[in-house]
Order: C-alpha cells, then structure tokens, then sequence
C-alpha cells in the first residue's frame, strides 16, 4: 500500500496528528492489521463512489483504498551530523513513497518550540537541510565508487552525470524533488532512487494552522508559494483529533463552525495520490464494493495484479464499466444492454473510477 513518512521537528503536532489518522480507524474490523507497528497508520481513502456502488449492488461491505502513514520521529537540526540520521529513521524514510513534512504555524505560549519562536519558513529549511545533508554524504561515498565502475565499465556514464548533477542541486540548498518537479533539471529519477536519495522522494507539507489560518487564504497562499511545486496542506492537528472522535454529522458540523469542507487529513490522503500519480479503480459484487490503488498509465493485467497475482498472469480481458455510466444506467444488465460495458484486452489503460470485473485462467 502507499505509504506516507511523517517527519518534523518536535512539539510541532506529529504525534497529535498522528493518533488522529489511527482514530479514525473505521477499517479494523475489514483489515487485519495485527503485525503493523506502533509507529504506523493505516488510514481510508475516503472515496464516496463506493456508497453509491453498495447501494447498486446490494454490497455487505465496503472496502476503500488505504494509505500507510508512519510517523519518524528523530529529525532535529544538526540531525545529520555525527552519528547520522539514525538507521530506524533513515530505514523508515527509504520505505516511504512520500514525505510529509509537519511545519507548525500555530502560535501557543503553552508549548515550546525548539528554536524559542516560531517561524514556518525557518523550520521548513531546517528539516530540508538536514535531508539535503545526508543525501550529500550518501554521495560522497558514492560518487568515487561510481567513478571506478565508469572507468571499468560496469556502471552506465549516465549514473555518474545524475551523481554530480544531483550534487550541485543539493548542494545549492534544494531537494532533488522540489528541483525535478520545478522543471530546473533533467535528472533521472530512476538513478537517484537507485542511489538511495531521500530528497528525490515526493514531498508535501501540512502546516499545522491556529483555527484562524484554517480559512486565512493570504496566508495560506504564501506558505503554498514557499513550497511549490510541492501541494500544501492545512490543517489543525488538534481539531482533527476532536473531529475523529465524532460520527460523521458531527463532525460535518465541526468543521463547518471553523469554515472548512473536508477534514484535513482526508485532504492530505487525496493530496498524497495526486503527488504520487495515483488513482483508484473499483470492483463490486454483493459480498463487497472496494477501490484498489494503481498508478496512473497503468494497463488492466497491472490493474488485475492489485488484486492477485495470479489475476495478471492469467488475465484474458477485462468488463469495464465507467462509474458515471454505471450510475447512469443503473445496473449491469441495463449497461452491458445499453452497449455501455466495454470488454476491454491487456493493452487497456486504466482511467480512475472503471468498474472492472476481470476473466481469467487459473
Ligand atoms: P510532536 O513532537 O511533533 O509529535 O508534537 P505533539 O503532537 O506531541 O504536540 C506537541 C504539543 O503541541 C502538545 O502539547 C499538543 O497538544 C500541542 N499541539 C499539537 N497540535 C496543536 C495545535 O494545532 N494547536 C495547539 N495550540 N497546540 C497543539
């Protein structure tokens, strides 16, 4: 599943935030999550199409997609220096698909902060430089060994150029993310992945907003323009732990005395697929409606891997239904009458929202 590594300073809400997400654990009775750690979350996609599907096909449960968060604990300035990162921490961060930076923008004398005031844009840097730091110093190990096996001819002279390109990139402050997704280099993120660079990993950032910010579009909008192209989000930890305890008219309500729509953390969930180029297709049946997540581009023997492998291996061909026409015809029988339902072979790209149903041999 897509996991989301959560890093910060301390006493920024991390941990606030985080026993939110596993609050809300409405799956545990669908999922068995018995072997995960304390340090992790897994969290619904909140996707109101499988209602919808439940209702059409009579469905005893639904199953929406997840998204993993693990909370990483152990970043402070100066974190990258000595001893290092820490192995727990830099194995937690290499698991991730993505990382998502806490920034604390709320002001509250009651709670210290590390550095004695508090300041966003401070903070950001902070973390930054200490990730950009230990990708340097997995660099510069790396790079004169990569250099030996250009010479011997055993490593491609493109892994070299990505090296010392993704070098000056750090080295001039920037995360290779934030370089790559701005469009100020043409580097390779297959070999910066393969070297191991945190930084290439896709970022997004929640501050952590007084109830005030929470609808404050000029401020909102001057954190987006320090984190571009990475997404913002903006939430209050704290609320999101009150909102969590609250059925859902309740806590419709909540949010709509503060001005907001959605939870913070469903946002954060849409936002992590959409910085990972993800998206959901939907299968259903009377024992269950469920989204499954894919990558964006992906064919449906890909798509039929989700499920099992055994699904791709064997895959014939795939009944593909849109959502909208779905709804719209409101059966099966009444789209496949219609000429809606499309049998589709193993060069068919997936589009978000397919209901598929797949053939194949076993
Ligand atoms: P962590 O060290 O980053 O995990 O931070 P914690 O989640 O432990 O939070 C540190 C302190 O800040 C705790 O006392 C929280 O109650 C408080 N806190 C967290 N979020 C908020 C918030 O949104 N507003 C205010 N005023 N306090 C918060």
């Amino acid at each position: 599943a897509l996991t989301i590594g959560i890093v910060g300073l301390p006493n920024v809400g991390k941990s606030t935030m985080f026993n939110a997400l596993t609050k809300n654990n409405v799956l545990a009775a669908n999922y068995p999550f018995a072997t995960i750690e304390p340090n992790v979350g897994v969290v619904p996609l909140p996707d109101p199409r499988l209602t919808t599907l439940a209702e059409i096909f009579s469905s005893e449960k639904i199953l929406p997609a997840t998204v993993s968060f693990v909370d990483i604990a152990g970043i402070v300035r100066g974190a990258s220096e000595g001893e290092g990162l820490g192995n727990k921490f830099l194995a937690n961060i290499r698991e991730a698909d993505a990382i998502c930076q806490v920034v604390r923008a709320f002001v509250d004398d009651d709670v210290t902060h590390v550095d004695g005031k508090v300041s966003p844009q401070s903070d950001m840097e902070t973390i930054n430089t200490e990730l950009i730091l230990a990708d340097l110093q997995t660099l510069e190990s790396a790079i004169p060994r990569i250099e030996k096996e250009v010479k011997g001819k055993k490593t491609d002279k493109a892994v070299l150029d990505t090296a010392l390109a993704a070098r000056t990139v750090l080295e001039a402050g920037e995360t290779l993310f934030a370089a790559i997704a701005g469009g100020n280099t043409d580097i390779d993120t297959t070999y910066t992945r393969q070297l191991g660079l945190l930084t290439t990993k896709p970022f997004v950032y929640v501050f952590n907003v007084d109830e005030d910010q929470l609808t404050d579009e000029a401020f909102q909008a001057s954190m987006q323009e320090l984190v571009t192209p990475a997404d913002a989000i903006f939430l209050n930890a704290k609320l999101e732990s009150e909102v969590a305890e609250l059925d859902d008219e309740d806590a419709s309500e909540l949010l709509e005395s503060v001005g907001i729509t959605e939870r913070g953390l469903d946002q954060l969930a849409h936002k992590g697929f959409h910085t990972l180029g993800l998206q959901t297709y939907l299968t259903a049946g009377p024992k269950e409606s469920r989204a499954w997540t894919i990558g964006k581009g992906w064919t449906a023997p890909q798509a039929a891997g989700v499920i099992h492998t055994d699904f791709q291996k064997g895959f014939i061909k795939a009944e593909v239904i849109s959502f909208e026409d779905l709804v719209a015809t409101g059966s099966v029988a009444e789209a496949r009458a219609k000429g809606k339902a499309r049998m589709e072979g193993k060069d068919y790209v997936m589009q978000d929202g397919d209901v598929v149903e797949f053939r194949f041999n076993v």
